[in-house]
């Protein structure tokens, strides 16, 4: 028979699954010997069994019973003593902290008989009768899920016949008055009289917890947070202190670091004469905690020891719960506290610097997320600014721009040069090109798998989604926040995509330091400690990964800027815009040439133009591997758009100035359209189906890479061919880059090094990747491609459409485009690994594809043993930071 509850004294800070985190921190601080008021925890499985079976457990009660009865022994008094009453309360904790989620409820043990009791004890009938009116409240809203605001109004009305502002203004009587007036609301909404039983208020309390694990709140909160359904929540009893037993007593809340920006010192809030929800709540104004020292040096003293203690032995900064009860410190509550991203590089440095933590947890601390977040620009917090509301941090950024509330307004004015921001209470699919043409997303619902939140992160647009407060009205084109404000469309207002906040007005942008130390431009020293404590971790980072990273760019500006940011080399040069602006009219050539002739005179005119773009590009990337992506994409998309041709060309004839050049286009644009161009004539296709195409496109690459090695420079180039599906089309290929290459020799009398290797981006490629390895001297699996043609999804269409569908219902659980599929992309991404190493050992492997600079993808291609990532420069950091904290990981698993 599985054992339902743990004494304090039993557990460990280990058994977050069995007693959640709270009870086990309380069981660890327990066995610390550091004053907390004793108790138990029931175990999340009694929760599961409940949820399971809409029953306690038939043991449960039992065991709660002798748990009961020992603390009672503990502390010498019994449950609903008529003379000296004790008092627990009753507390939910998760595995995973879930803060506000679900219920607490304090007093327990009171009735009409004990509250007389606990007056008489403590001489003080005021606090009694606070502490009963508090339990028949809680007791109302959480347990039997009553309207709080007919509690809380019965306290104005008191408060107001009284003439007092302050709840801790009323005295005995009137709270006294105020408890009675409770229970006959318990009695009038619930049709039943507050439960006088001490007895019958724990099982009550008790069951409300285990009810709130599915709590609308709680399970929306736990879809945002990914937090599994099925673990359920522990419940602790515990002993109560007494913070509201007048003025040398109270409750507070504090951190060993400043949560902030990890900075070294205690912060924290306390407030005299309070039970602990108070402190939060924000009833009455809080002190600092160095206030308390002045009211109370020895409780502060022996604080202030405790945190110290705590941040040692949790070896982290911690965030804790106390109150004193009549000058006596009470530990209720500790946990390793959340921060932002900035205290977590901080603070991992200072553990390491003070010898608390080795190199290798400090990269545990941080994550590639928190130093994305870090390479924002964002709102300047100093000065006034306004919020208006907080919302879900959706996709990064700061946006500033005048509030609309259509996708069309959106469109026009943008059109006309403003920066808007686009409101609506939830967008769909029609708004795509109100999201384009915006700087800014704001929606009033939904969460981080809204519509909103997929679309704008797909293209990287800052939002904040499922700002609740706001009441968005896109008839009368306005919201308005709880307080009334209203911001009418035009009005300008600020979007923190990384915080959710939600400004009115302009708020001030500040280019991010981090990314300013990557460019050079400051200097990691004391001036810049938050600088200092990135710049030690990354150099942590690159001594310890295995993967090396490079980039995908395109120019030589980009790619001297992603060497600034660390990358080892280009792994994607794409090289469509080498045929894009003025030179599309040589495209334009090359489509309608009729003979071998007329397509070697166009190549002859873009050979020279591709071979200076070649030439900065190696230059600004000397002496690093860059591999280059012959021509990919099809070629209608150099032409003119069909429609408008069509209409020009007719207008023309209607007019009788009919241009020859524009009919044979438009001829030949309408031969080339294509149904679905993402599978149709494109990367190696067009390759074969125009011969001397790459031939003239690899002959400027090694042309170009020659002209660097006759100036003394090094130049890698390594040559990528799209879109191959069989060994054969690459072959193909190969003959006419060795035809390239025997050219450039016959041109410059350099020794050359170059690579010829091709894309996995099609099922085929990854399933036959044995036999095109004979063929290739590397491959980049292209991710993106790969992910659309094994789901059969065309990305734009499918994320603007029905993709938040899916995320919501729990098909997918992350958008395929974000992080990696590892068990179908992922698999042919092992597959194609494997059985290229197996025809070539020493086959180089590398990925390049947003994917690279994903987190958790990373982590999947360290495990697959890729030789590097290649993601978007501002990836970069990035990808060498996971890269590490992925080898480190695996090494783990392996030790
Ligand atoms: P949450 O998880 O929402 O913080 P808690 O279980 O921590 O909920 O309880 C809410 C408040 O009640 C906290 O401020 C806590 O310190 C206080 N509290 C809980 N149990 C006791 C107790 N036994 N004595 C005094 N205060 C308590
Ligand atoms: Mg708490
Ligand atoms: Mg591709």
């Amino acid at each position: 028979m599985s054992r339902y509850v743990y004494d304090f004294t039993e557990g460990s800070m280990e058994d977050k699954d069995l007693l959640g985190g709270k009870g086990a921190n309380l069981a660890e601080m327990t066995n610390l010997g550091i004053p907390v008021p004793p108790g138990f925890t029931i175990t999340t499985e009694a929760c599961r069994a409940y949820l399971a079976d809409g029953a306690v457990p038939e043991s449960l009660e039992a065991e709660i019973d002798d748990h009961v009865a020992a603390l009672e022994k503990a502390m010498g008094r019994s449950l609903g003593d008529a003379v000296d009453p004790l008092l627990v309360s009753v507390r939910s904790g998760a595995k995973f902290s879930m803060p506000g989620m679900m219920e607490t409820v304090l007093n327990i043990g009171l009735n009409d008989d004990s509250v007389e009791g606990l007056a008489f004890q403590t001489g003080n009938p005021r606090f009694a009768w606070d502490s009963y009116r508090r339990l028949v409240q809680m007791f109302g809203k959480t347990v039997l899920a009553l309207d709080g605001e007919h509690f809380e109004g019965a306290m104005d009305r008191i408060k107001e016949a009284r003439g007092v502002t302050a709840d801790v203004d009323l005295d005995a009587g009137d709270l006294r008055e105020l408890t009675r007036r409770f229970q006959a609301i318990i009695e009038a909404d619930s049709g039943a009289p507050f439960p006088q039983d001490p007895r019958e208020q724990l099982r009550e309390a008790v069951v409300a917890v285990f009810r709130s694990w599915n709590a609308d709140r709680a399970v929306l909160y736990r879809r945002r947070e990914r937090i599994p359904t099925d673990l359920g929540t522990a419940v602790n009893v515990q002993a109560m202190a007494f913070g509201n037993r007048g003025s040398t007593s109270g409750s507070g809340v504090a951190f060993t670091r400043d949560p902030a920006t990890g900075q070294q010192g205690v912060y924290g809030d306390y407030l005299p004469n309070a039970q602990g929800e108070d402190v939060v709540a924000g009833i009455r104004n809080t002190l600092s905690l160095h206030e308390l020292e002045e009211l109370d040096k020895t409780s502060y003293d022996e604080l202030l020891a405790i945190m110290d203690r705590l941040e040692k032995h949790y070896r982290d900064m911690c965030d804790i719960e106390f109150t004193i009860e009549d000058g006596r410190l009470w530990m209720l509550q500790t946990r390793v506290g959340k921060r932002t991203a900035a205290a977590a590089f901080r603070i991992a440095v200072d553990l390491l610097d003070d010898g608390t933590i080795s190199e290798e947890e400090a990269l545990q601390r941080v994550t590639g997320d928190q130093l994305a977040q870090l390479m924002f620009p964002h709102f300047e917090t100093t000065g006034e600014r306004a919020l208006l509301a907080t919302g879900m941090s959706a996709s990064p950024g700061a946006a500033v721009g005048r509030a609309v509330f259509d996708s069309e307004t959106a469109v026009r004015r943008a059109e006309a040069g403003e920066a808007v921001i686009l409101i609506r209470r939830e967008t769909n699919p029609d708004d795509l090109h109100g999201m384009v043409a915006a700087t800014g997303i704001l929606t009033s619902r939904g969460g981080k798998t809204s519509h909103a939140a997929v679309v704008a992160r797909g293209m990287g647009r800052t939002c904040v989604c499922g700002a609740e407060a706001l009441d968005v009205d896109t008839k009368t084109r306005c919201f308005t926040t709880p307080n009334g404000t209203k911001i009418f469309e035009g009005d300008v207002i600020s979007i923190d995509g990384s915080t959710g906040e939600i400004f009115a007005g302009e708020v001030p942008v500040t280019a991010s330091p981090v990314v300013q130390y990557f460019e050079g431009e400051i200097e990691p020293d004391e001036d810049h400690p938050l600088v200092s404590a990135v710049h030690r971790i990354m150099t942590i980072a690159d001594a310890r990964r295995r993967m090396r990273v490079r980039a995908n760019a395109d120019t030589a500006e980009d790619a001297a800027r992603a060497r600034r940011f660390g990358a080892e080399g280009i792994g994607l040069c794409r090289t469509e815009h080498m045929f894009l602006g003025e030179r599309r009219e040589h495209v334009e050539h090359l489509i309608l040439a009729e003979t071998d002739e007329a397509r070697h005179a166009v190549f002859e005119e873009l050979l020279p133009l591709q071979r200076a773009d070649f030439v900065e590009l190696f230059r600004a990337m000397e002496g690093l591997p860059v591999t280059i992506r012959l021509l990919d994409p099809p070629l209608h998309e150099f032409l003119p758009d069909l429609t408008d041709l069509s209409v020009k060309v007719a207008l023309a004839k209607a007019t009788g100035h009919e241009i020859d050049k524009d009919t044979q286009l438009l001829v030949a644009v309408q031969q080339h359209h294509e149904q679905n161009p993402m599978l149709g004539l494109r990367g190696v296709r067009l390759g074969i189906a125009i011969p001397g195409l790459f031939e003239m496109q690899a002959q400027a690459i090694l042309e170009a890479a020659a002209i660097i090695t006759e100036q003394g420079g090094s130049a890698h180039p390594e040559i990528m061919v799209p879109l191959v599906g069989a060994v054969e089309e690459l072959r193909n290929i190969k003959e006419e880059i060795a035809e390239a290459a025997h050219e450039a020799r016959l041109k410059h009398s350099v020794h050359l090094d170059h690579l010829v290797g091709t894309m996995i981006e099609l099922p085929r490629a990854a399933l036959t990747a044995g036999e095109i390895a004979q063929a290739a001297d590397f491959f980049s699996f292209g991710t993106n491609d790969l992910t659309q043609t094994t789901w059969g999804f065309s990305r734009d269409d499918v994320e603007s459409s029905f993709f938040s569908q899916y995320l919501d219902a729990g098909i997918l659980g992350v958008s395929p485009f974000e992080t990696i599929d590892r068990d179908g992309v992922g698999r042919l991404v092992r597959i194609g690994t494997d059985e290229g190493r197996r025809t070539k050992p020493n086959l180089k492997v590398g990925v390049c594809g947003e994917h690279g600079g994903d987190p958790e993808s990373v982590h999947f291609f360290e495990e697959r043993g890729l030789d590097y990532v290649s993601c978007s420069p501002f990836r970069v950091p990035v990808a060498r930071l996971e890269a590490a904290r992925a080898r480190l990981e695996r090494e783990d698993a392996t030790a």
